[in-house]
């Protein structure tokens, strides 16, 4: 119960001071409390630590693109697509298996920590391929026919957001590795951050949805620009970005459980 109050009190803090910071609307940072709340509650610190890594880094890579690229940025990252912040479907996209393995380790299941940290490790992976990527000089390749890509489009990769992606999930493994001191807990969440980052491309590339503007004639994920309605031309209806994070979160979650069963 104390734990549950103090996680919230420390989650409306920190959510306020990102919704201040415009880095989540504000359904985005209601949903950043319950998440920051379940997760100190059930998994205590260091959960909440891990998971407060993630979201400052994340956001310092955002606000450092932001700075960057300027207004060029705002037509290509999903995460600028809500210029107020990241929204709370973003942000239990994000969250959702997190929170899930945070209460599973309340319950006391068995993998619970490994599943946690392969999730965070995704995300992480994944936040930080889109920002650094977006920094990228050259054009991006699709991950699956190495054909060139407008920055931003899903399924593109460079060279500088899978460095990017890869020292993410570093960053993960080793905040674990301090904390849950275990060679094979550190490789497993690495493991699982790389992995999720190339299994998110590949989504990225196949099903996810991704439309073009009959105006202007950007591909992108947005549906709606210039001021009117996009033309969907790949993916699957409803495959969001979202649905692509959450499906990513999953198999870092699993990889992480394998690894702690199998290194
Ligand atoms: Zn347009």
């Amino acid at each position: 119960m104390e734990g549950a109050l103090l996680g919230l009190g420390l989650s409306t803090a920190i959510s306020a001071l990102a919704r201040w910071q415009r880095l989540l609307t504000r359904d985005g940072a209601i949903a950043a409390i319950a998440v920051g709340t379940a997760i100190f509650a059930s998994g205590g610190w260091r959960w909440a630590t891990v998971l407060l890594v993630f979201f400052v880094t994340s956001s310092l890579w955002t606000r450092i693109s932001h700075v960057w690229k300027g207004q060029e940025r705002e037509n290509w990252a999903p995460s600028a697509r809500e210029p107020e912040g990241r929204t709370a479907a973003q942000v239990m996209a994000n969250g959702a298996i997190p929170v899930a393995a945070a209460l599973a380790y309340g319950f006391g299941v068995a993998g619970a920590l490994p599943a946690f940290l392969g999730a965070m490790a995704a995300m992480t992976a994944d936040t930080w391929a889109t920002e650094v990527g977006l920094l990228s000089p050259s054009m991006p390749r699709l991950i699956t026919t190495g054909e060139r890509v407008e920055p931003g489009r899903s399924g593109g990769v460079t060279f500088e957001g899978t460095a990017g992606g890869i020292l993410g999930a570093c960053t993960i493994a080793t905040l674990a590795l301090l904390f849950w001191p275990s060679p094979s807990l550190w490789l497993g969440t690495f493991l699982a951050g790389v992995t999720a980052m190339f299994i998110d491309s590949i989504l990225g590339a196949t099903i996810q949805e991704g439309f073009r503007c009959p105006a202007c004639g950007r591909e992108g994920e947005r549906a709606v620009c210039c001021n009117r309605p996009t033309e969907r031309r790949r993916g699957i209806r409803g495959i969001t970005n979202n649905a692509v994070n959450v499906l990513a979160s999953g198999w870092g979650a699993a990889v992480g459980i394998a690894s702690s069963v199998f290194l």
